[in-house]
């Protein structure tokens, strides 16, 4: 691409919005050229309105933007949300409205029966919904979301297994504290000790990967028919989320079969070369001591799902263990894959 184009990102300044600024710098594409944020941070600099919270400096060129409101005029084309879930229904609504694409990191449309949940290498067709969205709404944009940060993990473990048919899967998670932003979870909570409730974590889990493993037909999802129970405990790790999933598999395939289903594992997003897409979207890791959210976590970019110890299960078929970095791929690095591949499609 000769010139790179300009996007914006909605709720710049908070903990999601600035690993946004982190991951679009140097993105070959996309350069940020506008930060919006509340009235409080408005027509500040973005270096005088944000507490930098990320490794490494921010990045020089959007440290000297000013802040804007979360409003359409004068706002890119193309936005990424990072807004507080209380004011992101309104405002993404408004862009949309207002004919800007908007790839939202927010919960608020995720469910909504004309908005594509999307995972690049698991649902890409869900972006089909998008003509419905526009004739039912009336407005000229679009909103396309992605997964909360653990959803996304487990339907990537769960997209190489799809086709032995998936009846019943049984996960638990072990969660970083950089999903609950900033502050996030109390020191006096999380030091040497697990919080075994996330508040709305399970019930996200279970609908939000019965919609993007569910199938689009005649312009409308239907949910995949697994049986799904998750349950999500908060661990004093920094990064990455970790989730011990048990399955059951109706054409009952064997080891080297799941084996193979997982090493051949590639998509639409992989065929594309999208800038930001792994290699390969899931690492099957052999060491019976891994996947491992300290060493493992940082590989391919944090764009990747590592998965590890497949073994049988005496309750279902198999069970194993599988990573992904929670705050890349499940937060900013799914939203710009998202914006990548509509962008490859001239969806944008
Ligand atoms: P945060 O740190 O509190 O940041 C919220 C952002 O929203 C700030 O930029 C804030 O601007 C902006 N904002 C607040 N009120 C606004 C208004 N009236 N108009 C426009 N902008 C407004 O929150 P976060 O942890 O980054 O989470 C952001 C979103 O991502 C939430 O919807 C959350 O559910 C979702 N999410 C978070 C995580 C995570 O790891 N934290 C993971 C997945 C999804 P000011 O600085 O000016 O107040």
């Amino acid at each position: 691409m000769s010139q790179r184009i300009p996007v914006g990102v909605l709720g710049a300044t908070g903990m999601v919005g600035q690993h946004f600024v982190k991951f679009l710098s140097h993105h070959p594409w996309f350069e940020i050229a506008f930060v919006g944020a509340s009235d409080r941070s408005a027509g500040k600099k973005y270096s005088e309105a944000t507490s930098w919270r990320l490794a490494g400096a921010m990045p020089d060129d959007v440290a000297n933007l000013t802040v804007a409101e979360c409003k359409p005029a004068g706002a890119p084309k193309l936005v990424f949300s990072a807004m507080d879930a209380g004011v992101a229904t309104e405002i993404e609504q408004a862009f949309a409205k207002a004919g800007h694409t908007v790839v939202s990191n927010s919960r608020n449309h995720r469910m909504e029966a004309d908005v594509p949940l999307l995972v690049p290498e698991l649902n890409a067709d869900h972006l089909g919904v998008l003509a419905a969205q526009k004739k039912n709404r009336g407005w000229s944009g679009q909103i396309v979301t992605n997964p909360n940060c653990s959803t996304i993990v487990l339907t990537m473990a769960l997209g190489p297994l799809k086709r032995f048919g998936i009846t019943r899967c049984v996960a638990t998670t072990m969660q970083a504290i950089s999903g609950a932003g900033y502050p996030g979870v109390a020191s006096m909570d999380i030091t040497a000790n697990v919080v075994p409730y996330i508040g709305s974590e399970e019930e996200k889990m279970e609908s939000e990967t019965q919609k993007i493993l569910g199938a689009f037909a005649d312009g409308a999802f239907a949910d995949h028919p697994m049986k799904l129970s998750a349950t999500c405990n908060r661990v004093p790790v920094v990064d990455g989320h970790l989730i011990s999933v048990s399955v059951e598999l109706s054409s009952k395939p064997g080891e080297a079969e799941v084996r193979a289903a997982i090493e051949a594992f590639t998509a639409e997003p992989q065929r594309l070369k999208l800038p930001s897409a792994p290699a390969r979207p899931v690492v099957y890791l052999p060491q019976q001591d891994r996947p491992q959210p300290r060493r493992d976590v940082d590989r391919e970019n944090g764009m990747a799902v590592f998965m590890g110890r497949l073994r049988p299960c005496p309750v279902f078929d198999w069970k194993f263990l599988c990573l992904g970095h929670n705050t890349v791929r499940g937060a900013a690095g799914a939203s710009v894959l998202n914006a990548e591949l509509m962008q490859a499609q001239g969806l944008i």
